[in-house]
C-alpha cells in the first residue's frame, strides 16, 4: 500500500483534542494500518498535549469500535481510522477519521465487462426465471449465483465503492454516462453513512433497477459478499493497481454449493453453538434468542456461547454437534473451512429445519 497517497484526515481530531483539553484517548486503526500507528501516536502527541494509547486488539470495522472498557483505562475520546460511523452507540465518545486514497484509475479496462453484464442484465430483464417445479429444481436453483434473482425492472449500472474510494464515486457517474451507461449510486440503509458505499455485511442499496455493478476497490471482500446478496453480475476497478476484472460467477457458485453442503451436513445435528459476538456493531442477540426458540421447536439443543473474537480454537472444542453464527456474517461464509464442525448462517438453519424453502433462494445474512 501507497501510505504517501493516502490522506489521513486528522485535522479534526486534533482540534477536539485541543478544544476539549484531553489526557488520554486511545487510537483504533484497521489491520491495515497497523504499521504506522506508532507514527500517527508521534503525531498526535507532538501536536496536541494528550498521551495517545493504541487499542492494539484487531479490528475489522465500525462494528468494533473500542467500548466502555477503555473507561476504566481513563480514556476521554476514542479516534477511530478508516472506517465510517455505523447506526451504533458504543459507549464511548468516538471521533472517526477519514481516509482517503488519491488513485484515479483508467475507465477504460472495465469497459468491455461492464457491456457483457450489461447485455446478461437486459437478457435478465425480459425473461423472469420460472417458479422451481419440484425440490430437486429448487436446490439446484439454490446454488445457481444468478437464477434466484427477483424480476428486474430496470438494467442500470449501480456503482459502488469501498470507503477510501467514495470520492471518485461522482467523476466516475459521469465518465460512465459519457460511456452510454444509465448509472445510479445507490443509498444504502442506516448502517452505512455515504452514497455507494458497502459493507461485508451490508449491501442494502441494491434494488430491483439495478442490472449489474460497477466496484471500486481491491480485494474480493466486499465483491463476494454483493453478489452473494444479489446475483448481479459485478466489474471491478482497482484504484491501487489500475487492473479490472470481474467476480466470477463460478466462484459464487462454488461457495453456494458449500453453504448448501453445509446445509445438508446439519440437518440430523441436535446440538448447536449459537454464536453472539460482543462487539457493538455484531451483537444480536434477539436473532440468537429466536434461534435458540427455533431449535427448541424441532426436539434441538441450542447453547448461546458469547465472544468478542471468534476463532476455531475457540469453540471447536465444545461437545456440540454444529454452530450458527450471530456474529459478523463473514465468519461463517469466508471462514467456514477453519472449522472442524459446520458453521452455518441463521438462515442457513431456517432451511436445515425446514423453516425457509430452498425455492426462496439463498439469502445473505445482512446486518441492517
Ligand atoms: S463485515 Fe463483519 S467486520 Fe465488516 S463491518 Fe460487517 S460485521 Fe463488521
Amino acid at each position: 500500500m501507497d501510505l504517501d497517497r493516502h490522506d489521513f484526515e486528522l485535522d479534526e481530531l486534533m482540534e477536539r483534542i485541543r478544544s476539549n483539553d484531553h489526557r488520554l484517548i486511545a487510537l483504533q486503526v484497521p489491520e491495515g494500518l497497523k504499521m504506522q500507528a506508532l507514527e500517527m501516536m508521534d503525531t498526535i502527541e507532538t501536536e496536541t498535549s494528550t498521551h495517545v494509547v493504541l487499542a492494539a486488539d484487531p479490528c475489522y470495522g465500525a462494528c468494533d469500535l473500542v467500548h466502555d472498557k477503555m473507561k476504566m483505562m481513563g480514556v476521554e475520546l476514542v479516534a477511530h481510522m478508516g472506517h465510517s460511523q455505523m447506526n451504533i452507540d458504543s459507549g464511548m465518545p468516538t471521533q472517526f477519521i477519514n481516509v482517503t486514497y488519491d488513485g484515479d484509475p483508467e475507465l477504460s479496462p472495465v469497459l468491455p465487462w461492464l457491456e457483457q453484464h450489461r447485455a446478461m442484465a437486459m437478457e435478465r430483464l425480459n425473461n423472469t426465471p420460472s417458479q422451481p417445479v419440484d425440490e430437486t429444481e429448487a436446490q439446484e436453483r439454490f446454488m445457481d449465483a444468478v437464477g434466484r434473482l427477483a424480476p428486474l425492472t430496470d438494467t442500470k449500472l449501480g456503482l459502488v465503492g469501498s470507503i477510501q474510494h467514495l470520492h471518485l464515486l461522482p467523476e466516475f457517474h459521469d465518465r460512465l454516462e459519457q460511456a452510454r451507461f444509465d448509472v445510479t449510486i445507490p443509498l444504502g440503509g442506516a448502517r452505512l453513512s455515504f452514497p455507494g458505499q458497502v459493507l461485508g455485511c451490508n449491501y442494502s442499496g441494491d434494488n430491483p433497477s439495478i442490472g449489474h455493478y460497477l466496484f471500486l476497490g481491491s480485494g474480493d471482500f466486499h465483491p463476494i459478499g454483493l453478489v452473494l446478496h444479489t446475483g448481479k453480475p459485478l466489474a471491478m476497478l482497482d484504484p491501487y493497481t489500475g487492473e479490472a476484472e470481474e467476480m466470477s460467477l463460478q466462484r459464487i457458485e462454488r461457495i453456494l454449493r458449500q453453504r448448501f453442503g453445509l446445509i445438508m451436513s446439519v440437518q440430523e445435528a441436535d446440538s448447536f453453538g449459537i454464536l453472539i459476538g460482543e462487539k457493538p456493531g455484531q451483537m444480536r442477540r434477539t436473532l440468537a434468542l429466536r434461534m435458540k426458540r427455533m431449535l427448541a421447536k424441532h426436539g434441538k439443543k441450542g447453547y448461546l456461547l458469547a465472544l468478542e473474537h471468534v476463532g476455531p480454537e475457540l469453540i471447536d472444542f465444545y461437545p456440540v454437534d454444529a454452530f450458527v453464527n450471530t456474529a459478523c456474517p463473514r465468519i461463517a461464509i469466508d471462514d467456514a473451512v477453519k472449522y472442524r464442525k459446520p458453521l452455518i448462517t441463521p438462515f442457513e438453519l431456517e432451511v436445515a429445519l425446514g423453516e425457509k424453502q430452498w425455492e426462496t433462494g439463498y439469502q445473505f445474512d445482512e446486518i441492517p
